[in-house]
């Protein structure tokens, strides 16, 4: 039974970021038991609009059965191998194949990892080989930035730019640094966006100067900040930031988990903000979170220097390149383009979104909406004209979000924001029912 289920997760389950004391206050967990499309029905019946596609990964809608029936066979043909040992399995050939044709031009080499985090972990490990092998073993530090979300292993979360997440001792890691974050809502005081966005950027170069560019080796940025808030850059940013690796040699990290795979409106959010990465993580939507698995993508003449040389790279995980996740990956890829999903969020649906959300502007609770295609976020205030954070911290969007959670919505609460990443596959009259269950919520927190 329900309860029963409640009370065994209570007893044995850990949960990822929950605070299991307010856990059980709350009286468990809700128990997700089935999902269809871009609902999700718990053991009670009760059904709830994702408005977070899971974790930012959902993007075909769940409940795709061609994906299970790939994976059904992959298992029965050969359902583990690795490639470790001068082997390698079709899935997996195929499917860095298909990424290669898929992503930017040059990045045509994909090493396989299982998360979003071991992905950048492993990025940390090819950039610093590429320095060693050039004769600069010193240049060893990542530039990440405030607000980043890169990960929750201890390289992961290091560059990861949340101070939460440095709560833990030993956290960040030596050689690892951070920017300041192209915020504009919080910081941009009178500034104009464009102009915050060279201050931004700006503040990057300072942060490279003060280390010494001859130390760095890297920098990594989301396209658009995910779990730090739905943070859209100013239009001036990229490519101030593109100049400034460049001017200094440093390799670009572009970390798509969340904005690859058709979030923003193109494949890869690198296309929509016109960045020229270096390395590409994707993990989540590559596979629309059935089965874990994600990618290094790394361009050719990073590739050259690591990997064609003599010498091996002393690195990867026992389901690197796991086939029956790469034969779902690679389901997931044929069925986005088969149904033109990542076109229609771009051309219909992603605007169609925004648009509806920015329809919530005249609520007195809310001070901005900002997104790209179909990722958003709701800024709550209690003093629009003055941007000023609502005391305490999240006083307002944790009750708006558990107020969404009760009238059938999901969505997560970043400190006075919420944000948004639907299936991609997420119909009209679905986003009007996202935005009216939101507005209820809203008007509920003003009596
Ligand atoms: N990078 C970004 C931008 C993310 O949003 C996330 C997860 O939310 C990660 C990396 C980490 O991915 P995972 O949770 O699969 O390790």
């Amino acid at each position: 039974s329900t309860a029963t289920l409640k009370a065994v997760d209570l007893a044995h389950h850990l949960h990822p970021f929950t605070d299991h004391q307010e856990l059980r206050g709350d009286g468990g967990a809700r128990v997700i038991a089935s999902g269809k499309g871009c609902y999700l029905t718990d053991t009670e019946g009760a059904r709830l609009l994702d408005g977070m596609g899971g974790l930012w990964c959902v993007n075909i809608g769940y409940g795709r059965p061609e994906l299970a029936e790939v994976a059904a066979r992959q298992m029965q043909e050969l359902p583990y191998y690795n490639s470790f040992f001068k082997t390698t399995m079709p899935a997996t050939v195929q499917l860095a194949e298909d990424l290669a044709a898929l992503t930017p031009e040059g990045l045509n080499r994909a090493f396989f990892s299982n998360s979003g985090s071991e992905a950048n972990d492993t990025n940390i490990r090819i950039a610093r080989m590429y320095w060693q092998k050039q004769g600069q073993p010193d240049r060893t530090v990542i530039v990440s930035r405030n607000l980043a979300y890169h990960g929750s292993t201890i390289a992961a979360a290091s560059l990861t730019g949340l101070a939460s997440m440095h709560d833990i001792p030993g956290i960040p890691i030596p050689d690892i640094v951070h920017a300041p974050a192209p915020f504009w809502w919080a910081n941009g005081g009178d500034m104009s966006p464009e102009e915050f966005g060279l201050q931004a950027a700006r503040g990057l170069e300072e942060t490279i100067l003060a280390v010494g560019p001859e130390r760095v080796a890297a920098f990594i940025g989301e396209p658009v900040q995910g779990a730090g808030g739905v943070i859209v850059p100013p239009s001036t940013y990229w490519p101030e930031v593109q100049r400034i690796c460049r001017k200094y040699g440093i390799l670009l990290i572009v970390d798509e988990v969340i904005c690859g795979f058709g979030r923003t409106g193109r494949w890869f959010g690198s296309q929509t903000f016109d960045i020229a990465p270096d390395i590409m993580t994707v993990a989540k939507g590559m596979s629309s979170g059935y089965l874990p698995i994600s990618a290094s993508i790394v361009h050719d003449r990073v590739a050259e220097v690591v990997f064609d040389g003599p010498g091996r790279f002393p690195h990867g995980y026992t389901y690197s390149g796991h086939p029956v996740a790469a034969a779902v990956a690679r389901e997931n890829i044929a069925i986005m383009k088969r149904e033109g999903v990542v076109e229609r969020v771009g051309g219909d649906i992603g605007p169609y979104f925004q648009e509806r959300l920015a329809t919530l502007l005249d609520h007195e609770l809310v001070g901005e909406v900002r997104g790209v295609s179909l990722m958003a976020a709701v800024e709550l205030t209690r003093d629009k004209k003055g941007r000023s954070a609502v005391e305490p911290l999240g006083g307002l969007a944790t009750p708006v979000r558990n107020a969404c959670f009760e009238n059938g919505l999901t969505t997560r609460a970043v400190r006075d924001c919420l944000v948004f990443s639907p299936p991609l596959v997420i119909s009209r009259a679905e986003v009007d029912e996202l935005v009216s269950i939101l507005r209820r919520s809203l008007d509920q927190q003003l009596k």
